[in-house]
């Protein structure tokens, strides 16, 4: 499943790509990526047509594209976008299609890594790179046996939603206003959010995080840290992932009690969880996986810095012991016996 490193840079590259294009027709292809749509594929198609897209938007794991008539006004409407375990965000341009939706050679380029669009075999490639970070390019093959949706913009590009599984889905929404005042969230001033996202929290790398605050909240939930960390409600956007690396950065094991920790240790955890996706971040696209194929989902590109996630039995990077494994909420959990002790049991 995507986490918040991959999410962002599907977000960013939507940012560079939609933002700005008006929606011409939508098409849904699978019943069941509108499934959440009260009025399914129909009502879906009447919100978006016609509408431009004024930015892309994520909080935790969520993502949404606002939109409306009017670029300057506070959104009231947006596409809620769940990728689920296998969902992709990819644009066809008009120029890059060269051949016909379907036809083998064509390739698209995953949002996320836009960039080059491969031509038919013997054309020469569409670099659309010059800027975007070199890190957010890759191109993926374009086939429409897992497409479930498009978009088709006024400029004749499409925005292609793609879902093996059909586990994710679309939603187009509307909006409610943050109970900050803040910016709902990354990718937008606009202090709103879609309805549906309006109860999961702000995540660690949003700069309107009251991390102060968090670290209170954190306390009185009197939990085991790592169930904290999971909370979506609490802080979004760590996964099962990210938390292990988190709590072994920050040498703590998941089961501590979070009232039984200091704000100082509590502050170093969620700062150790910030700086584990921010590195992710930042080598988003160089080598991780189009299709997220990992069920547990680890995310090929960042395996190779991960120090305990995936890693039973191999020596933990900081003092040599083999990474323990353990079940948590029915996952497995990974953390270092000597680095990270199991507090006393009661
Ligand atoms: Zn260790």
């Amino acid at each position: 499943m995507p986490e918040l490193p991959e999410v962002e840079t599907v977000r960013a590259g939507l940012a560079a790509r939609v933002v700005g294009r008006t929606v011409a027709d939508v098409e849904v292809l699978h019943p069941r990526s509108v499934r959440r749509q009260p009025g399914g594929a129909t009502d879906l198609a009447a919100r978006l047509r016609g509408r431009t897209l004024t930015a892309a938007v994520r909080r935790g794991k969520y993502l949404w594209l606002t939109y409306g008539e009017d670029v300057a006004a506070a959104p009231d409407e947006a596409l809620l976008a769940h990728l689920g375990m296998s969902g992709q965000l990819l644009v066809q341009e008009p120029d890059g299609a060269r051949a016909s939706i379907g036809e083998p050679g064509m390739v698209a380029a995953a949002v996320g890594d836009p960039g080059r669009f491969l031509a038919a075999p013997g054309e020469r490639p569409l670099d659309l790179t010059a800027t975007l970070p070199p890190t957010l390019v890759r191109t993926i093959p374009a086939t429409t046996a897992h497409l479930r949706a498009r978009l088709t913009f006024h400029d004749g590009g499409q925005l292609w939603f793609v879902d093996q599984r059909t586990f994710g889905h679309l939603m187009a929404v509307g909006t409610v206003p943050t109970d900050d005042g803040a910016a709902g969230g990354l990718g937008s001033d606009a202090p709103v959010l879609p309805a549906p996202v309006a109860h999961i929290a702000r995540d660690l790398l949003d700069p309107a995080l009251d991390r102060a605050a968090l670290v209170r909240r954190t306390r009185t939930r009197r939990t085991e840290v790592k169930r904290a960390l999971l909370d979506q409600s609490l802080v979004s956007g760590v996964g099962n992932i990210y938390a292990d690396e988190a709590l072994w950065r920050a040498r703590l094991h998941g089961a501590r009690r979070t009232d039984r920790l200091s704000p100082a240790r509590l502050g170093e955890l969620f700062d150790a969880a910030a700086e584990v996706m921010r590195e992710a971040l930042a080598v988003g696209g160089t080598s991780f996986d189009a299709l997220y194929v990992d069920v547990e989902g680890a995310a090929g590109f960042f395996a190779r810095s991960l120090a305990v996630y995936g890693r039973a039995g191999l020596p933990c990077p900081r003092c040599g012991a083999p990474v323990r494994r353990e079940q948590f909420m029915n996952r497995g959990s990974f953390s270092c016996p000597r680095c990270q002790r199991r507090p006393a049991a009661g």
